[in-house]
C-alpha cells in the first residue's frame, strides 16, 4: 500500500498545475485541466462510480456505501490540485530520501536551498527520521500542498473501493482547482456534491485538524487631497494624499495588530498595498481574528483613524469602505460537534494523537461551511509550503489514508 502511495504523489507533483491570481478563466490556468482529467480517468479506473468532471473544473465521484449502509450520511473529502503562484511548481523533480538519516540536506538543483535540522525553523524535519522523505530538487515548490491531499485520498478512495470488509456509508469525493488564489469553491454546487459534511485534506504535520479559521474583511482606504501647482502649493493649500496615507499608516497599532508581530489567536490589521498620487491615494488592508467581534472591533479602528486624519485634514476627503470577506468556520461547527467528535475518533483508532490548530488564515471549508457544507481540515503530513524547501514523508501521509478509512467507518456505524 504505502509504494502505491508514493508513486501516485510522485507522479501528481510532476505535473504542472500553478493557479494565477490574474487570470479570468476559470479555472485560472489551462495546465489544471492536466491533472484533473488524470483524476477523473484513475477515478474511473479503480472503480469508483459517478465520475464527472465538470465545466468549471470539478472532478467528483462516489465511493458506493456497503450494502445495507446506503442511509448512513453522505461525507465528502475534497483536496485541491492547484499549488501555490508564489514560487515556480514548472517541472518539479521530486527526490525520495529512502530511510532518511536526519542528515543537512543541499537541494541539487540550487546548493543554496538547504533544510538543516541544525536550524530551529526546520527542526521539524527530524520527525521525519526513519521515513520516506520527500523533497524538490530546490528550484521549484514541491507540491506536496495539495498533492499530497490528492494522493491521500485516492489511495483510500482505492481501498474501500476493492476492500468489501471495510463497512462505510456513502462516500463523495471532491478536487477542486485553484485554492491557492482563493477560487477553490466558487463553482463548486454543494447540492450536486450532496454531502452532509466533508474534510478537506490539506496541509499540516501528522495529527493537526482544523475546525476554526480567521474572520476575514477587506478594506479599502480613499483619500483624495488637494492638488496644486507645487510651486504655488503654500499659497493654493496644497494636501498631499500621499502625504496622509503615510499618516494613516504611522498611526496604526502595527506592535500589536501586524501579522509580523502577532502569533495565535491574535488577529490583525495588515496594509496588503498603497498606490496613489498627491491627488489621491489608496491604501488597501486586509483584516483577520478569528473572533467576529473582534473583527469588527479592528474595523471600527481602521474607521476611527481615517476619521481622526479627515478631521485633521477637512480639505481632504477620506473614505473608508469595509467589505466582508469570509468568517470562521467554527461558527457553524460549534453547532455540528458529531463532525470533530468523529474526526478525533478516527485518529484514535489508528493511533494518531490529534491536536486542534485554529487556522490563521482562510480555507475552501471556511467558504463551503459558510455556504452550508460543515468542512473542517485534517492533515497531510505537508510543511514548509509555498516554497522550495517544501517536503512531506510516504508514512506520514499513509496515516492520512489511515484516518479517512477510519473516518469512513466512524460515518457508516
Ligand atoms: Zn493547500
Amino acid at each position: 500500500m504505502t509504494n502505491a502511495l508514493r508513486d501516485r504523489f510522485l507522479r501528481y507533483v510532476q505535473i504542472y498545475t500553478t493557479s494565477d491570481p490574474f487570470s479570468k478563466t476559470y479555472p485560472s490556468t489551462e495546465r489544471q485541466w492536466d491533472l484533473l482529467r488524470l483524476l477523473r480517468d484513475e477515478l474511473t479506473a479503480i472503480g469508483a462510480a459517478d465520475v464527472v468532471l465538470t465545466e468549471h473544473g470539478y472532478v467528483m465521484a462516489t465511493i458506493p456505501a456497503t450494502p445495507r449502509h446506503e442511509q448512513a450520511p453522505v461525507v465528502a473529502f475534497l483536496a485541491h490540485v492547484d499549488t501555490a503562484p508564489d514560487f515556480s511548481g514548472e517541472g518539479v523533480k521530486p527526490i525520495v530520501h529512502a530511510n532518511y538519516d536526519g542528515h543537512k540536506i543541499v537541494l541539487p538543483d540550487d546548493a543554496n536551498q538547504v533544510i538543516d535540522p541544525a536550524n530551529p525553523m526546520y527542526a521539524d524535519i527530524l520527525t521525519a527520521v526513519g521515513k520516506d522523505l520527500i523533497t524538490a530538487s530546490g528550484t521549484t515548490l514541491l507540491g506536496a500542498d495539495d498533492k499530497a491531499g490528492i494522493a491521500i485520498i485516492m489511495t483510500a478512495a482505492e481501498q474501500l473501493l476493492r476492500d468489501a470488509s471495510i463497512v462505510h456509508g456513502p462516500i463523495r469525493i471532491c478536487f477542486t482547482p485553484d485554492e491557492e488564489i482563493g477560487r477553490g469553491v466558487d463553482y463548486l454546487d454543494i447540492n450536486q456534491l450532496g454531502a452532509s459534511a466533508a474534510y478537506t485534506f490539506d496541509g499540516g504535520g501528522v495529527g493537526e485538524v482544523s475546525w476554526e479559521t480567521f474572520s476575514a474583511d477587506g478594506a479599502v482606504v480613499e483619500i483624495t487631497g488637494v492638488s496644486t501647482h507645487p510651486g504655488t502649493a503654500n499659497a493654493y493649500g496644497m494636501v498631499n494624499a500621499v502625504h496622509l496615507a503615510g499618516k494613516l499608516l504611522g498611526m496604526l497599532p502595527r506592535e500589536f495588530a501586524a501579522p509580523e508581530s502577532t502569533n495565535g489567536r491574535v488577529g490583525f490589521i495588515h496594509p496588503t498595498g498603497i498606490e496613489g498620487s498627491t491627488a489621491s491615494t489608496t491604501v488597501r488592508f486586509i483584516i483577520r481574528d478569528h473572533d467576529n467581534d473582534k473583527l469588527a472591533a479592528k474595523g471600527q479602528m481602521l474607521r476611527l483613524v481615517c476619521d481622526a486624519l479627515q478631521a485633521g485634514y477637512p480639505t481632504a476627503k477620506v473614505t473608508c469602505t469595509i467589505t466582508k470577506q469570509y468568517r470562521n468556520m467554527g461558527y457553524w461547527l460549534r453547532d455540528r460537534p458529531e463532525i470533530m467528535d468523529k474526526l478525533r475518533a478516527a485518529c484514535a483508532d489508528v493511533g494518531v494523537a490529534s491536536y486542534d490548530e485554529p487556522v490563521r488564515g482562510g480555507t475552501d471549508g471556511s467558504r463551503l461551511t459558510e455556504r452550508g457544507l460543515p468542512t473542517p481540515n485534517i492533515f497531510t503530513g505537508g510543511h514548509n509550503a509555498h516554497g522550495p524547501l517544501e517536503w512531506v514523508t510516504v508514512q506520514d501521509m499513509q496515516k492520512g489514508v489511515d484516518v479517512m478509512v477510519a473516518l469512513a467507518k466512524r460515518w457508516g456505524e
